[in-house]
């Protein structure tokens, strides 16, 4: 991905008495509105804050009413805070490193970093808790996996021994903005790279590829194969792929995809799903998914991700 990528900040969060020297992450992360360019006016001003290193951010051009047509609006870092490294501000490596246990374990604790041991297999069981809920709501995403020891130290070979999650797609894409700058631990790399960065293009995928990745995708045609259709009849959904791949589906049982709102309606919508690549006849798919390496993006976030879509293919 493009260095202009990395720079680029989406949204800034927006919190009113909160500041980056005595406010609390944890809290700017829970209570942050998320906050476009375009959605930007002059009472925020003061109350914007990057949403990967925390400091405060101004909008350019900072008057709404005054924006030229010669630039487009967008969020920039104060010179106040320089010596805070950003990977939205810098042209740094994307992969995090960390000091001691201590700044691991806080940055795991404000939800900064995640650690992820596996991606969920099975559809967990739903929690009923006072009566009916939407199913939505009711979904358990993660859960505790083992502690896991991961070479995130500034020192080679230096490890950690921290707490793991099994999470699913399902879970990172609910709340995608809050998500996209987290970094994130996956199960095999040996860098915690921000999800922003982690987001592999699907056509960009020619070949098959036997290591598991993070895609995102953008749905094409979907057509259930059964007659009657049955759940456990064959799903495939076409993706946007390399003019030099034949197709490229994602090929289930039609409950996963269901269960997860690919289906029928789905065209045009985006997806994430972590998979390896392997061939289908004379094209490519993703198969043998779990339940938690599908996921569909709500439309929220389709100016997130057609972000990194359109920067992926300029
Ligand atoms: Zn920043």
């Amino acid at each position: 991905m493009t260095e202009d990528l990395q720079r680029r900040i989406a949204y800034a969060l927006y919190l009113e008495n909160w500041s980056f020297e005595n406010g609390s992450r944890a809290g700017l992360l829970k209570d942050a509105e998320t906050v476009e360019p375009s959605d930007y006016s002059k009472d925020m001003k003061g109350h914007l804050f990057c949403p990967r290193c925390f400091t405060n951010l101004s909008r350019v051009p900072h008057d709404k009413d005054h924006s030229t047509s010669s630039m487009e609006a967008h969020f920039k870092h104060l010179p106040t805070y320089r010596h805070i490294g950003c990977m939205l501000r810098s042209t740094q490596g994307s992969g995090k490193k960390y000091s001691s246990i201590e700044s691991v374990s806080q940055a795991i604790d404000n939800e900064e970093l995640v650690i992820i041991n596996s991606f969920m297999q099975d559809k967990p069981e739903q929690r009923v808790v006072g009566g009916a809920r939407p199913f939505d709501e009711a979904q358990i995403e993660d859960v505790d996996g083992p502690e896991s020891e991961v070479p995130l130290g500034q020192h080679d070979g230096q490890t950690f021994k921290v707490p793991s999650k099994i999470t699913s797609l399902r879970g990172i894409c609910r709340n995608f903005d809050k998500n996209y700058y987290r970094y994130y631990f996956l199960p095999g790399n040996q860098h915690a790279i921000a999800l922003t960065m982690l987001l592999n293009d699907a056509r960009k995928v020619t070949e098959e590829d036997d290591k598991p990745k993070l895609y995102f995708v953008k749905l094409q045609k979907s057509t259930h194969h059964g007659n009657p259709p049955g759940p456990t009849n064959i799903r495939m959904t076409f993706l946007e792929k390399s003019p030099h791949v034949i197709d490229f589906c994602i090929k289930t049982q039609h409950r996963l995809q269901n269960d997860h709102g690919i289906g029928d309606d789905t065209e045009g919508r985006y997806a994430l799903v972590y998979s390896s690549v392997t061939s289908n006849g004379i094209g490519l798919c993703f198969k043998n998914l779990g339940w938690g390496e599908i996921a569909l993006i709500p439309e929220k976030y389709n100016y997130l991700i057609e972000d990194v879509y359109n920067a992926a293919h300029s």
